[in-house]
Order: C-alpha cells, then sequence, then structure tokens
C-alpha cells in the first residue's frame, strides 16, 4: 500500500519531466559562481519579485537564517508572530547564528498587525534590545495557512520604513499565498528588503530554497553561507528542478487548495472535530473533540494508509501537494467521514 501522505509539502518526488531537467543540467562549480544553471534560476526568482538577485540554499532555514543574520547585531531584536517558523521551528538559530534577541507578538491565525508592529518598536533606552527586523510569513504555516494580502503588508511596510526597520518575509508557502489572493509576485519588492522561498514545498523540487534582496546583500549572504558550510559545487542539478517547479508547477496550486477544501469539509462535518481553522491555501488544520486523542485518530488514519501530522495538544495538520492524487483524495473524505471516536 503506498501511503497516502499528508504530512507535509515537503514529501514530493520529482516528476519525471522534473528529473529530465535535472538530468539534462549544464553545471559548473558554484562556489566559483560558475554553475550556469544555479546563476539562471537564482536571476530569474529575483526578477519574478522585483529583486536585484538571489541566492540558492539548501534550505528555508538557512536562507531565513543568513536575512536574519544580516539584518541584525547582538543586542538587537527580531519582531515576529508567536508561531513562526524562524523562532519555533529553527532550531533556535536567531540566538544560534546571530546572537539576536526575540519579541514574539500574539497574532491572529499567525498574522500580525501594522498596529501590533508599531507597538512592538522598543524605545531606544540601554534597558532594551534594539528593535533591528520585522519578519513575516507568508502563508502561515502554524496559522493554518493564512494568508497576507498586499494591502496588509502595504500597512506594515509603512511603519518599518517610518521607524527604518528592514522587513524579511519567510515566503515558504509565498507561491500558495499568491495564488489564492491572485496577487503579483513582483509587487513584493515595494515591501521586503529580503524574501525567503522555498522551491521544495507546495513546488514539488526535491531541495532548496531562495534569497532575494538587494545585490550588495545578496554578495553578503554569500558569505554567511559559506560560513554555514552551505558553499555547494554543482548545484545546478538542484537548481534545474526548481527552475522547472517555478516554470511548470506554481499554475496548479489552485488544486492543492481545491483539495485542501474538500479536505476541511469532512472534517467540519465530522462529530470528533471541534473545529477546523478557515481553510486559506493548502494546509487544513482541525482541533478534536476532548473525547479523542491525536494519537487515536492518527493510528486510525494510518491504519488505512493515510499520515498526518500531530500538530499539538489535540490538533492535527494535512497538506495538499503535488503527488496527492484526485483517488487519494476520494479515499481520504470517506474515511475522515467514517471514523467513530
Ligand atoms: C518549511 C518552512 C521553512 C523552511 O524549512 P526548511 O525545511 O529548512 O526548508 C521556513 N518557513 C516555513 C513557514 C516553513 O514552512
Amino acid at each position: 500500500m503506498i501511503p497516502i501522505d499528508l504530512r507535509s509539502d515537503t514529501v514530493t518526488k520529482p516528476t519525471p519531466a522534473m528529473l529530465d531537467a535535472m538530468f539534462r543540467a549544464p553545471v559548473g562549480d558554484d562556489v566559483y559562481g560558475e554553475d550556469p544553471t544555479v546563476n539562471e534560476l537564482q536571476a530569474y526568482g529575483a526578477s519574478m519579485f522585483g529583486m536585484e538577485a538571489g541566492l540558492f540554499c539548501p534550505s528555508g532555514t538557512m536562507t531565513n537564517q543568513i536575512a536574519i543574520k544580516l539584518h541584525t547585531q547582538p543586542l538587537s531584536e527580531v519582531i515576529c508572530e508567536k508561531n513562526s517558523h524562524i523562532y519555533l521551528y529553527e532550531a533556535g538559530g536567531i540566538a544560534f547564528n546571530s546572537s539576536a534577541s526575540v519579541k514574539l507578538l500574539d497574532g491572529i491565525r499567525g498574522k500580525i498587525t501594522a498596529k501590533q508592529v508599531e507597538a512592538a518598536i522598543n524605545p531606544d533606552n540601554v534597558h532594551y534590545p534594539v528593535s533591528s527586523l520585522v519578519s513575516l510569513e507568508n502563508t502561515c504555516n502554524k496559522g493554518g495557512g493564512a494568508y497576507y494580502t498586499l494591502k496588509e503588508i502595504a500597512a506594515i511596510s509603512k511603519v518599518c520604513k517610518k521607524h527604518r526597520l528592514p522587513l524579511h518575509l519567510d515566503g515558504a508557502r509565498v507561491f500558495n499565498a499568491l495564488a489564492a489572493s491572485g496577487e503579483e509576485a513582483k509587487d513584493y519588492s515595494k515591501y521586503f528588503n529580503t524574501i525567503s522561498v522555498c522551491l521544495s514545498k507546495g513546488l514539488g523540487a526535491p531541495v532548496g530554497s531562495l534569497l532575494l534582496g538587494p545585490k550588495r546583500m545578496i554578495e553578503q549572504a554569500k558569505r554567511v553561507r559559506k560560513a554555514l558550510g552551505g558553499g555547494w559545487r554543482q548545484a545546478g542539478y538542484l537548481a534545474a528542478a526548481g527552475l522547472y517547479a517555478l516554470h511548470h508547477h506554481i499554475d496548479r496550486l489552485q488544486e492543492d487548495h481545491q483539495k485542501a477544501a474538500l479536505i476541511g469539509k469532512a472534517l467540519e462535518k465530522a462529530a470528533y472535530v471541534a473545529e477546523v481553522m478557515p481553510v486559506e491555501t493548502n494546509i487544513v488544520i482541525c482541533r478534536l473533540a476532548a473525547h479523542v486523542t491525536t494519537k487515536q485518530f492518527l493510528e486510525y488514519l494510518g491504519e488505512r494508509g493515510i499520515l498526518a501530522s500531530d500538530f499539538g495538544p489535540q490538533l492535527i495538520r494535512f497538506v495538499t501537494h503535488l503527488d496527492l492524487t484526485d483517488e487519494a483524495v476520494e479515499i481520504l473524505v470517506p474515511t475522515i467521514a467514517a471514523y467513530k471516536a
């Protein structure tokens, strides 16, 4: 039995066409800046978002951590939402890599407002760390895939500009946000100083993320990447997968969102589910009723070849992706409906 794997959108395997592109990639030594496929990916990714330059890295954790390193100093502080990936899921990297502090804001489904950001900026007083960066996540993973609109981003950017604070985007799933909002990637350059984009999530590449930003900053980012051990050689084989994904796997993200909506509907009808977060993109998070444990429900699903994630007390996360077929959804929906707790 091939499992129906909804633990994450990172579980996808390259399609035959993507593998073919990887096999055929012209490559060179990227530490020397000589890999034509890496260079093409970096330039193309940057142009999509209207940014000057890009850096291809092994992971979204690395692109976020490099950006934080470049924007902060020891004794300074990053302002972000309390459930941000940069704080919660990057192994304490902000403290480890940047010796910086974090100010956590209490957002709604992972989203914070311009007003909250303005109130969180520290006064210029030696008691406080220096507020030096604001970071947003779009879509918000722990927020059930909720997304920011450009209008909300513009308001936060305005506060940042007023206080001379750079604004970073953890855009691991930014293309899901854009697919849902119908907005343009290019407009992001007006608001963000740096952007991290994952190619290995909904876009279906096996490995890799891009850090986008001003040319001088990306040159510096390349030095930090080297210090982190992320200077890689013939990485063009992997960059080719990323390029293929940017060319072929963006338009189809709506399919993932439709499948997530079907899963959300099935969970809403289930008596053992207390609440389903509004489904906006490819993530579905539900809270189980008090009489069911996450372990029991995951075991029930597991016995039927379905994998989902334990996402905290009473919470289960399902993520739809490229490798989730219509047939799998046809199995999944009645299986969700049939559970008796
Ligand atoms: C996956 C993810 C990242 C990066 O994760 P890596 O596994 O290091 O590539 C960053 N932010 C969010 C919101 C993510 O979901």
